[in-house]
């Protein structure tokens, strides 16, 4: 095991080997044999070993497995269309419906734990704002700046919650939700920086930044007492248009460095 400093303790420990993903949601998507689609853009091919990396030790890996990765990762889609999850939000009080999204206010469902919910989405955040996750860089995969230091904190139960982070959260329909893994990326830098990450069935879209707008703060699951939950959606339409560019690119890096070891072979069989 190695030995070194703890990114979410900051201390020297024992390191675990860390996903990037936690391994039970991995566990629970490749039930029945299946793989999870793993949508890394870039890093499809380099395939599921550099999602592991030992970063955290034990104890902290255990504040986010028991913190919320344990409650959420059974409610997940899975391939037979079950999605416990969104069969928990459409309980909820449908208080709008605009431009083929419905916001469902969570608050009077006690089965759904927010807190949880939330900690195992900023767990997420968190881990990519750390480590690049990815062969080719050092650099964290995410910038998360000064709210990475509030995030971490908070998932360590040491402070309140993040100011200025609003984590809004998007559900697919069980019939549209992909049994996929998207790992956490900077989609829009405006006045305040927006990241999204997926995991099977559930968009998780945080937004930092002291000018972060009304939208984002008003649908903040935190912030707003409600507890407000989104169904599908244009930003879901969005974001598996961007998935399928990002598909078919990584397939031409994949053909492209295939043929480019086909001529490196021939040029030593020439020589
Ligand atoms: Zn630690």
């Amino acid at each position: 095991m190695e030995h070194g400093l703890c990114k979410m303790c900051h201390k020297e420990k024992d390191l675990q080997k860390s996903h990037l993903i936690p391994k039970s949601v991995h566990e629970y998507c490749s039930e029945g044999g299946y793989k999870p689609i793993g949508m890394f853009g870039e890093i499809v091919m380099a395939g599921a070993r550099q999602l592991k990396h030992p970063l955290l030790c034990f104890e902290c890996e255990q504040i986010l497995s028991a913190g919320g990765e344990e409650w959420m990762a059974d409610k997940l889609a899975t391939y037979d269309k079950q999605f416990p999850f969104y069969d928990l939000v459409i309980q909820g009080h449908l208080a709008d419906t605009t431009a083929g999204s419905k916001i469902y206010f969570v608050r009077d469902v006690a089965a759904i734990k927010i807190k949880d919910l939330v900690h195992f989405a900023l767990g997420i955040f968190f881990r990519a704002s750390v480590h690049s996750w990815r062969g080719d860089s050092t650099e964290p995969r995410i910038d998360l700046g000064p709210y990475g230091e509030a995030i971490r904190t908070w998932l360590r139960g040491e402070s309140a919650f993040p100011e200025h982070c609003y984590l809004v959260v998007h559900v697919a329909t069980p019939e549209r939700a992909h049994v996929g893994l998207f790992p956490p990326y900077l989609a829009e830098k405006k006045s305040w920086c927006v990241y999204y990450t997926y995991v099977s069935g559930v968009l998780f879209m945080l937004n930092v930044g002291k000018s972060t707008g009304f939208g984002p703060k008003n649908l903040c699951i935190w912030n707003n007492p409600d507890r407000p939950i989104l169904v599908s959606g244009v930003l879901l339409d969005k974001f598996e248009a961007m998935v399928k560019e990002k598909l078919q690119s990584s397939k031409h890096t994949q053909s492209f460095l295939a043929e480019m070891e086909e001529v490196a072979k021939k040029k030593q069989t020439m020589s």
